[in-house]
């Protein structure tokens, strides 16, 4: 950080819808910001499958050390299915990020907001307000440049869990209770896992179990992903932190997203200790890129995350007074249930969205 109050941000675009969602991200930070009288100074940066295509490599040399020195990493989306290594995998530099910078919590909270058709029925569904945290470096993922095909009739991929890996996300999640709990939540954690079929998740749970013990002013249950994957539908609303390894996070982090409605509500951050990069839960939509439809709600609430975070790590309230007057603009601007993005079956799209959330900024 410069000074006290201004704040060096990475921005990487990324692909697809990321050019239409980043530019009004970085108008609202600076609206909200000028607001509370903190500064955020970017450094806009190119990586990405597009990137890859136009000059072989996805994730530049020069972009990963300004990333590295910048006090957080605001990230759109990267990847797109037309583009791959070759090997065939897409091309996905966000997962470097998250390796070369050990961010190892994976945080995707679950936030329902008002004024919004949501899948489920039930009044309890229509309030969520958990978060799910994933095991980021490691678990079935870490053999993702390993996989191994054997002579075309048999495939191979090896989960990964260590202690010190397990440890520090267990860690972050039981003082994530801990500070809900603070804050009038029920200060519970969950570990999900498979552990009475898979040895590694047995592991897994034990080393739960370890460090969640000293926690003594919080609960610390567990419970099979499978069973965890039929109540998130059935009584979301039971959970308050989740932890949970790397796959099963990528895949019950998209039915949180389900649960709030879209991929473009759903906003996360992985955090490690020095590094942080903040980034929508969805991917480039190359399906809706250049319609105008591309709902950046996940986006701001993304950045929102990312001004609480650097409020907090580096002791300057006003950054999370700057969260919090986001998160507020966002709320009130569906609370009436007239702004409904295409996604939900509305109208409105991009430029809609960003306007009534300017608006009702410059009201504040
Ligand atoms: P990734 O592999 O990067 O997670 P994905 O294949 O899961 O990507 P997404 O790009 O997340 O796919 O898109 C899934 C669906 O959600 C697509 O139909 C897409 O158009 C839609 N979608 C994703 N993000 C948004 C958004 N911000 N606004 C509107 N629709 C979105
Ligand atoms: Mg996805």
């Amino acid at each position: 950080m410069q000074e006290q109050s201004t704040f060096t941000i990475a921005v990487f675009p990324g692909d697809g819808i990321g050019s239409e969602i980043t530019p009004i991200t970085l108008t609202i930070l600076d609206k909200v910001c000028e607001q509370i009288g903190i500064k955020c100074e970017y450094k806009v940066l190119d990586a990405g499958a597009a990137h890859y295509a136009e000059h072989g490599v996805s994730l530049p040399e020069d972009a990963m050390n300004i990333a590295k020195s910048a006090d957080a990493i605001l990230l759109a989306c990267m990847g797109m299915p037309s583009i791959r290594y070759p090997d065939g995998r897409e091309i996905a530099p966000q997962l470097e990020l998250r390796e070369t910078l050990d961010l190892y919590a994976g945080v995707r909270p679950v936030k329902t907001l008002k004024g919004l058709p949501l899948p489920l029925g039930d009044d309890r569904a229509q309030a969520l307000d958990f978060v799910l945290i994933r095991e980021s470096t490691e678990g079935l993922f870490a053999s993702r440049e390993n996989g191994k095909i054997i002579n075309n009739e048999r495939a191979e991929d090896t989960q990964v869990i260590t202690r010190k890996g397990s440890e520090r996300v267990f860690n972050f999640a039981c003082k994530m209770a801990q500070r809900r709990k603070s804050k009038g939540y029920e200060g519970r954690v969950t570990c999900v896992d498979k552990a009475n079929v898979l040895g590694s998740f047995y592991f897994f749970r034990q080393v739960f179990d370890e460090v969640a013990k000293p926690y003594d002013d919080i609960i610390a249950d567990h419970i099979y992903v499978d069973a965890a994957a039929l109540q998130l539908v059935r009584q979301p609303w039971i959970f308050d932190v989740m932890v949970t390894e790397n796959m099963f996070g990528d895949i019950l982090s998209d039915l949180g997203a389900g649960l709030m409605g879209g991929m473009g509500m759903a906003p996360s951050a992985d955090i490690g200790d020095e590094h942080a990069v903040f980034q929508p839960c969805h991917g480039s939509a190359p399906d809706i890129v250049g319609q105008g439809k591309a709902n950046p709600t996940a986006m701001f609430l993304s950045a929102a995350m990312m001004l609480d975070w650097l409020g907090d790590k580096h002791d300057v309230p006003a950054a999370c007074e700057a969260a919090k007057r986001l998160n507020e603009a966002v709320e009130k601007a569906y609370e009436s249930g007239e702004l409904r993005p295409f996604e939900f079956g509305g109208s409105h799209g991009t430029d809609d969205i960003f306007n009534k959330i300017s608006k009702l900024l410059d009201a504040s």
